[in-house]
């Protein structure tokens, strides 16, 4: 036996008695595992529950717009469409169950100069406290997280007034915005602002009526209201484009910086599925339906012509694309989701 030999049967030595202490150990640990499952069950990990905070940044030329979310709406589309079974086959065909969540968006502009905020959400009108629990309301806590606060905002731009656009103006009666004039085209003011339409308007219409009220009343009051009319340059780089028919002001932005633009078209489309491809499906919330198809189909011509991003409300979070054109229709093209364009 060689010195050599010597060394390698103890090293195997070694080796064979090491693994039986492996083994023995494993055998130990697993009968421990075993003892203590059997006395207490490891707790599962419990579910977090929430969603991630909904706001979306961008550059617009010098512009810095932020997508803001008031979380979304659940809505029986099929219900309040004209073309049931045309909205129905395009839900499917997305593979979108009935009925759908709604996404409720709103568009904040710092142009350097001011904070802008198109449109508000729905604020406490769908029922939810604004603690994160329920779907809407959750604008002002995504403005904080976005890092700004709502005593920050200069001027709010109506695309209309309607629940979930004018509805976040005011919580419990009191201005959400207490800094902020509140710019409106002048016909949906004095329409939904007006006892006497009131009283003349169907029963359907009788709660946006007490809403509106309610929620931009407290502007007017304290002298913060301020109508225009149709096309107009309201800041430098915003201007509105008058799209009338589903409300009678109905109206889009159009904010434009160093040759970029960006178009906030409102409530020009509600179920993104089926109205692209068919721009005469109309909602049962329309003003007037006829010129709300005309309004659609200006906006989306619009928009394809000159290559415009677009901010749609109701398009799933934070519903900005560009708008092509397809053999059925138009098509909506989503846009790409970017980190390096923010800074
Ligand atoms: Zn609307």
């Amino acid at each position: 036996m060689n010195n050599n030999f010597k060394t390698q049967i103890t090293h195997f030595a070694k080796t064979v008695s090491t693994l039986a202490a492996s083994v023995a150990l494993a055998a130990s640990i697993s009968s421990g595992v075993q003892a203590q499952s059997s006395a207490k069950a490891t707790p599962a990990v419990p579910m977090a529950k929430f969603q991630a905070p909904g706001f979306y940044r961008m550059m617009l030329g010098s512009f810095e717009i932020t997508v803001l979310s008031d979380g979304t709406a659940t809505r029986h589309v099929d219900e309040i469409m004209s073309k049931p079974e045309a909205v129905r086959a395009a839900y499917a065909h997305h593979h979108e169950e009935l009925p759908v969540e709604l996404s409720i968006n709103t568009f904040l502009i710092n142009t350097g100069k001011q904070l802008l905020l198109v449109d508000t959400g729905a604020g406490e009108l769908f029922g939810d406290a604004g603690d994160g629990k329920g779907s809407s309301n959750r604008l002002v806590a995504n403005l904080r997280a976005a890092g700004y606060q709502p005593e920050q905002i200069d001027a709010v731009l109506l695309t209309h007034i309607h629940g979930d656009h004018s509805g976040g103006l005011s919580i419990g009666g009191k201005r959400v915005f207490p800094n902020a004039d509140v710019y409106v085209d002048k016909n949906d003011a004095s329409y939904w602002l007006s006892q006497a339409n009131a009283n003349a308007a169907p029963a359907a219409r009788q709660l946006t009526f007490t809403q509106s009220r309610a929620t931009v009343n407290p502007y007017a009051d304290a002298g913060r209201l301020k109508t225009f009319s149709g096309a107009q340059e309201l800041f430098a780089g915003v201007s509105s484009i008058p799209s009338y028919g589903h409300t009678p002001g109905h109206t889009a932005y159009l904010i434009s910086s160093q040759g970029k633009q960006l178009l906030l078209w409102g409530d020009v489309i509600h179920a993104g599925a089926a109205q692209f491809k068919d721009p005469g499906i109309t909602i049962a919330y329309d003003f007037d339906a006829v010129a709300a198809v005309t309004s659609r189909q200006y906006l989306l011509q619009l928009a394809a012509d000159k290559g415009y991003l677009v901010g749609s409300a109701h398009i799933s979070f934070p519903g900005l694309g560009h708008i092509g054109r397809s053999s059925a229709g138009y098509e909506w093209l989503t846009a790409p989701y970017q980190i390096k364009g923010t800074y």
